[in-house]
């Protein structure tokens, strides 16, 4: 038995059509054995109060130290990195978890006297527009700092597959020439934060790896094996198998459904 679970949210333990049958069980289970869980998730449409009380709708019992997003993985960063005043293109309902940083420009408006030390990237989805678009390039140019809260490339959304917040950061760091700090997953020091919460005290002998399950090849399957975890994909959410079998990749197992873990 792994020492401890990672579990990817949409498209692992739910979809738009409501929770994946038998996460709910999948995930008490777990918890019932005593095994450590840990929630970790991409999504930047909204801030963590919704999601968990969305994840509670669906009868999953989740605390508020338990799921890590990108958020707040990029106000540790700025925070690092001395900056305070950041232009947010980022869903407003995420503004709240910006919490300790000035906002200035982007989603908010116009800027105050000073300018943007930071430009903080998400998915935007129909929100985003040319013109915000532009003023994110040439905050950037300008030399703002360039922090994007993940690199997603897409994700199934109510009408089919969207362009994630990596496929706009790709057209600010074209034009720019510049590389963009990432937040999330598949970033190794995201992985290795969600560990270091976790204090586990390995027993003596062989020791299994932690095991990180998502439906997303690149930032669940790879990033997590990237960072020394094992990557294990489910057969639902954006799971595809023609992109599977295209992608190069092995993950360590393949699963119908997150609800095969126990
Ligand atoms: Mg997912």
């Amino acid at each position: 038995m792994p020492p401890a679970f990672l579990f990817d949210l949409d498209g692992t333990l739910y979809t738009d059509e409501g929770p994946v049958p038998g996460a709910v069980e999948a995930i008490e289970e777990l918890r019932r054995r005593g095994t450590p869980v840990r929630f970790v998730t991409n999504t930047t449409r909204t801030n963590r109060r919704a999601l968990i009380s969305r994840l509670a709708s669906y009868g999953f019992r989740i605390g508020h130290e338990e799921l890590f997003t990108p958020a707040v993985a990029a106000v540790a960063l700025c925070r690092e990195r001395g900056v305070g005043v950041v232009a947010p293109f980022v869903a407003r309902e995420l503004l709240e978890d910006l919490n300790g940083l000035e906002l200035a420009g982007g989603v908010v408006g116009a800027s105050g006297p000073r300018a943007p030390e930071a430009v903080l990237l998400a998915d935007l989805g129909d929100a985003w527009t040319p013109a915000l678009l532009n003023e994110a390039f040439r905050h950037v140019l300008n030399g703002a700092l360039f922090v994007v809260l993940q690199k997603g490339r897409y994700w199934m959304g109510a009408t089919g597959l969207e362009l994630d917040a990596g496929a706009f950061a790709a057209a600010i760091e074209y034009a720019t020439g510049k590389q963009a700090l990432e937040c999330g997953k598949p970033c190794p020091a995201f992985y290795q934060s969600v560990l270091a919460g976790l204090e586990l005290t390995p027993p003596a002998g062989e020791v299994g790896r932690v095991v990180m399950v998502g439906d997303d090849l690149w930032n669940d399957v790879e990033g997590a094996r990237k960072a020394g975890l094992e990557g294990w994909l489910v057969r639902t959410g954006k799971f595809r198998e023609d992109v599977l079998a295209s992608s190069g990749l092995t993950p360590d197992r393949v699963l119908g459904s997150v609800s095969e873990v126990i």
